[in-house]
């Protein structure tokens, strides 16, 4: 009997779970997180962080062998595993939500995933680095430019710049078209010397609001 031949993954997923918006417009809002493996700017590995493109990344994306993580082969499978995810229920004035992350979501993010996850009902979100465009059909994008690297989605609804970061000044995109614009502050052993200049920023220039990973204060994922 000849072997059958095998199903190639299509999304390459390292985890999906239920929790709240840490960050941003959407702070404290339930959404499953659906986190892609790989990323366009750092390997993910220590030995390679030296010559990363985006250099202080805390976020493990290496694999698909974390909560929920797997080898998709098709849009309504992995639509169908976040719904499974979901924990909010349904009824009036409920809308599934789904926060998809990465390392770089649009690597993989494609129209038929956005389809498949509207049709079981949930609004999409996107966080980015900017690097590749956005397909249509999102209902929310949420871009994170990095300093050295073209950006190339210039436009969404939530434009959320770690700060500082040499060579990426807010002033840089804020005449950008996006609807909300947030510093967050970079984070390490200089966290707070970072939050102050981001407060700092922000009371000057009122256009900025700041972000505060609320999920890592509050200790949930
Ligand atoms: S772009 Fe995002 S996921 Fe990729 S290395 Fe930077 S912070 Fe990490």
């Amino acid at each position: 009997m000849r072997p059958k031949p095998e199903v190639p993954a299509v999304y390459h997923v390292k985890e999906i779970f239920y929790s709240l918006q840490g960050e941003g417009a959407r702070t404290g809002r339930a959404a499953v997180f659906c986190r892609f493996a790989g990323c366009n700017l750092w390997s993910g590995r220590e030995r390679d962080r030296d010559r990363a493109l985006c250099a202080f990344c805390d976020t493990d994306f290496r694999g698909t062998d974390g909560e929920g993580g797997a080898r998709f082969a098709a849009a309504g499978q992995l639509a169908d595993a976040i719904t499974a995810t979901w924990g909010g229920g349904c009824g009036p004035g409920i809308r599934p939500y789904v926060v998809l992350t990465g390392g770089e979501p649009l690597l993989q993010l494609d129209e038929p995933l956005i389809t498949a996850l509207h049709d079981r009902g949930f609004e999409v979100a996107v966080e980015t680095n900017g690097t590749r465009p956005a397909p249509p059909g999102l209902d929310w994008v949420c871009v994170s430019p990095k300093a050295g690297v073209e950006l190339v989605q210039r436009a969404g609804d939530e434009l959320k710049l770690v700060y500082p970061q040499p060579g990426a000044a807010p002033e840089a995109f804020a005449e950008l078209d996006f609807r909300h614009f947030f510093l967050q502050p970079l984070g390490g052993p200089d966290q707070m010397v970072h939050t102050r200049q981001a407060v700092a920023y922000c009371l000057a220039h009122p256009r900025w609001r700041l972000s505060l990973q609320t999920h890592k204060l509050l200790g949930i994922p």
